[in-house]
């Protein structure tokens, strides 16, 4: 009750609800509390959390922050969220985002722009700016979110939370609206990484409903928390820190370095060779992916549906000319013409290939050093509306994170500092379902 009092006072400024399930909350609230006088709670009983309005929760609407899908009310809920109810989760409701997660800002929502709670002239990142605003704003103690190319790390720096994209498998995709299917990854946003442990080892799970989702034991990633990192090798990529990033930002960001070396780990000069690379495979593969997978949404199925349509193909056209925003139409546009005969091989097989060049960096890099540090972003956050004329400057904002996506590795931010009061991330990129020992690193920083 006092988060719904919270969100109800404070939300108007931020925007970050698109839902608010406050009877849901109240019946699983209760629940909770006949679990907790029974004795046998589960791990997470009682616990207040929001999911990113793209993760589908049976009898509450998942807009996925489109048009197209305002009325959508999916019959289930997705495994994470089975999951997360599972452990005795509190569903205080669905938080916005970039429409369809695409963008890197959380403005092209058709609810309106989320505001960066640090300073509310500036955005939270995208795309799930929602959940870190919300989180940020202390209206929930952590939030689902999903990062196909950055978009759990990215607003997580930008708002001094703690985000989590867990090695591609480890989270069902289950129940989450596709975007980039071999990209897409769940993954927590939470006020550090003990927190963002616990919503871990409850999301993840096998799940034979996703024909991606890895066959990993069960894990507790609260376990190694404590650990020491004495003897760590942190790799840092000579790319990283090149042309691009705000030199306060790499003061913060060098800074945090030092901080590791003073608890025993060891920089280690890497390269990444191929890093100029990942936004341009990015944006062939994840428009091309996306151009299949929204192809369902065609005013028939369930969405939005145009009115008084003449014929067929009228109705296809009005439908998602109406439904899809003008992001969203982009990317369907790319992504059509780069999977278009005779352009295939030109562009989506040659984005294939260099994506396989991009993992071979990070399979040679972690040869040498455990981890992987750097900026999660080349700055703080932006102004409202600053990047919203120039698609290619909001594209830039993933450079660091995306890499980690095509390469299906875990990824995450964790806060190091302020500049000129805004906060800044800093990545830590693991090797192949190494999460525990991220968090581990992570905890014994904060
Ligand atoms: N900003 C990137 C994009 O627009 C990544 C988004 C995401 O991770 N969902 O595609």
């Amino acid at each position: 009750r006092h988060l719904l009092t919270r969100i109800q006072q404070l939300d108007n400024s931020y925007n970050s609800f698109i839902t608010v399930t406050e009877e849901l909350a109240l019946s699983q609230a209760e629940a909770a509390d006949r679990h907790l006088a029974s004795g046998e709670a589960p791990a997470l009983c009682g616990v207040p959390i929001a999911h990113k309005d793209i993760i589908c929760t049976n009898g509450v609407r998942t807009s996925c922050a489109s048009k197209m899908l305002d009325n959508f009310i999916p019959p289930y809920d997705a495994t994470l969220v089975e999951n997360l109810n599972a452990a005795g989760t509190v569903t205080l409701g669905k938080t916005n985002m970039d429409e369809f997660a695409m963008g890197s800002s959380s403005e092209s929502s058709y609810y309106g722009s989320v505001k960066n709670p640090w300073n509310t002239r500036c955005v939270p990142g995208g795309s799930s700016g929602g959940s870190a605003a919300a989180v940020a704003a202390l209206l929930v103690p952590g939030a689902t979110a999903t990062d196909t190319g950055g978009s759990i790390r990215q607003p997580a720096a930008l708002t001094n939370t703690t985000g989590l994209k867990p090695t591609y498998g480890r989270i069902s995709r289950w129940g989450i609206v596709a975007y980039a299917s071999s990209l897409d990854q769940a993954g927590p946003i939470a006020r550090n990484a003990e927190d963002a442990a616990y919503l871990l080892s409850a999301m993840a799970s096998h799940d034979s409903k996703d024909s991606t989702s890895l066959d990993c034991p069960q894990t507790d990633f609260t376990a190694e928390l404590n650990n020491s990192i004495a003897g760590l090798k942190i790799g840092v990529p000579r790319e990283y820190f090149g042309e691009g990033l705000n030199a306060e930002t790499a003061a913060r960001v060098q800074a945090a370095l030092k901080e590791f070396e003073k608890l025993g780990a060891q920089l280690v000069d890497i390269s990444l060779p191929h890093t100029e690379l990942a936004i341009p495979a990015y944006y062939v593969i994840a428009p091309a992916e996306a151009s299949a997978n929204l192809s369902r949404f065609d005013g028939v199925r369930y969405g939005h549906r145009c009115i008084t349509p003449k014929d067929l193909r009228d109705l296809y056209r009005r439908s998602r000319g109406e439904g899809f925003g003008e992001e969203v139409q982009r990317r369907i546009l790319v992504g059509t013409y780069a999977l278009s005969a005779g352009y295939y091989d030109a562009y989506y097989n040659k984005a294939q290939q260099v994506r396989r060049l991009i993992k071979q960096d990070f399979v040679q890099a972690f040869e040498q050093v455990d981890v992987i540090m750097g900026p999660t972003t080349p700055s703080p956050a932006f102004e409202l509306g600053a990047k919203v004329a120039d698609p290619v400057a909001m594209y830039l904002e993933d450079i660091y994170t995306i890499a980690t996506n095509l390469a299906g590795l875990p990824g995450m931010s964790i806060p190091c500092g302020l500049v000129n009061n805004m906060p800044v991330g800093l990545q830590i990129t693991g090797n192949y379902l190494n999460e525990a020992r991220m968090l581990n690193i992570a905890h014994q920083y904060q």
